[in-house]
């Protein structure tokens, strides 16, 4: 012991023991560092773990909700025809059955007569549908105040004539065929080649009668709403009645109105069921106020006689290409903004496009306005229009003969 003691005491040791507790401290101050580092990755992996779990937590519920949901029986939609004392009397779509439902007084505020509702099995109201996301304000065009007048429209007058005795007179003064003792028509179908007026017809007579223009285009209802055709339909009629008064416009009826065929494709029957939809539309159209149809086609020859019989379009008219004298006035309707160089001869004009239908002279003004633009002019000069229409006809005149000797289909009036 003594001699430890001894050495202890040796002349350096208290030195040797100074290194060593440096040393000592050195390794703990590593040691500490290391695991405050590992402290801090393990707190980080922890955080980490705590917001995988609030995700995955997050998922969980979303999961949860869908399931839920999945489990719920399923909603229907209806439409709110009219709030009563009793409830509210609500029509259910695909079955036409009614139903009076109760409702809370919230919910009964929100409402109105032609709103589209959700409801449920036991057909209470679960839930309203926003316009935007109604299927049919994508099938149809509603236009409150149609821009065009008879004076946009040319060399068409007779028919200007029979469109208006047919649609305005029902539409302005219906006490007339009331005090006649007759029931006025149900509607007419205007048909002729395309671009000669029939959609700016039906439109030049909303806006004289102040009624809504409601349009649907046949091929469209066809394509694009498969399985819902005869829906559309109805709703098409439906939305007329709300917006009354309205003048529906069918384009391109042949699409859902040609003859019936043998075939018993389920696309065939899907048009069959959307064509009868129009035909009871047409037919249970006694009490359609203020409401008119228009229908249009390209295609007289194909429609389905059904369509033509006494008491559904009770008026046929043929909407021609124009003539001379026609194209003549569009001629002078088109260019009637522009900057014309004097003296322009418009019986030329009408002479030069010969065959030209009236979209046909519009897109030649259009263009012959272009050729003076690249040509760094403000005036448009006679041979701009010959130019114009050598670019707009010359792809359409090969179709033009050929449907010029195909016979003409019959014009009643
Ligand atoms: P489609 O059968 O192809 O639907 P449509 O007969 O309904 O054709 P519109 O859509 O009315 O023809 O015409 C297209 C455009 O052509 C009109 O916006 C108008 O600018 C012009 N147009 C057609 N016919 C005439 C006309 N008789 N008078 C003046 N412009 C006309």
């Amino acid at each position: 012991m003594d001699q430890q003691a001894g050495q202890s005491e040796l002349p350096g040791a208290g030195e040797q023991d100074d290194t060593d507790d440096d040393a000592d401290a050195d390794q703990l101050k590593n040691r500490v560092e290391t695991l405050e580092q590992q402290h801090e990755e393990m707190e980080q992996k922890y955080l980490d773990a705590q917001s995988e779990t609030t995700k995955l937590q997050q998922k969980a519920n979303r999961l949860e909700q869908e399931n839920q949901k999945l489990k719920q029986s399923p909603t229907f939609v209806a439409t709110v025809k009219e709030l009563t004392s009793s409830g509210v009397l609500v029509k259910q779509h695909g079955n036409n059955q009614e139903a009076v439902t109760e409702v809370t007084d919230e919910r009964r505020e929100d409402l109105e007569p032609g709103d589209r509702v959700t409801i449920n099995n036991n057909l209470s109201i679960t839930g309203k549908l926003e316009r935007g996301l109604d299927a049919r304000a994508q099938a149809m065009q509603v236009d409150h105040s149609p821009e065009a007048t008879y004076d946009d429209i040319g060399g068409i007058e007779d028919q200007i004539e029979g469109v208006r005795e047919t649609v305005e007179m029902p539409l302005e003064s219906p006490d007339v065929f009331d005090s006649v003792g007759i029931d006025p028509p149900s509607g007419v179908l205007l048909h002729g080649p395309p671009g000669t007026g029939k959609t700016m017809l039906a439109k030049a007579v909303a806006n004289q009668t102040d009624a809504t223009f409601i349009s649907m285009a046949g091929s469209e209802l066809v394509q694009k709403f498969i399985g819902e055709g005869s829906k559309m339909v109805r709703d098409l009629f439906e939305v007329a009645r709300e917006n009354e008064p309205a003048v529906i416009f069918i384009d391109e009826i042949d699409a859902i109105a040609s003859q019936r065929t043998d075939s018993k494709t389920s696309g065939e029957s899907e048009v069959q069921r959307t064509m009868m939809q129009l035909l009871s539309e047409l037919d249970g159209f006694d009490d359609r106020g203020d409401v008119m149809i228009i229908a249009a086609t390209n295609r007289f020859d194909m429609l389905d006689e059904a369509l033509l019989r006494p008491g559904r379009f009770d008026r046929l008219i043929e909407v021609p290409k124009p003539d001379v004298d026609a194209r003549e006035e569009i001629f002078q309707i088109h260019t009637e903004e522009m900057n014309l160089e004097d003296d322009i001869d418009f019986e030329g004009l009408a002479e030069m496009a010969a065959d030209a239908s009236g979209a046909d002279i519009r897109s030649i003004c259009t263009e012959a306005g272009m050729f003076a633009i690249r040509d760094g002019r403000e005036v448009v000069s006679e041979s701009d229009f010959f130019q114009a229409r050598e670019e707009v006809l010359e792809d359409e005149e090969e179709e033009n003969h050929a449907e010029a000797s195909q016979p003409s289909s019959p014009a009643f009036a």
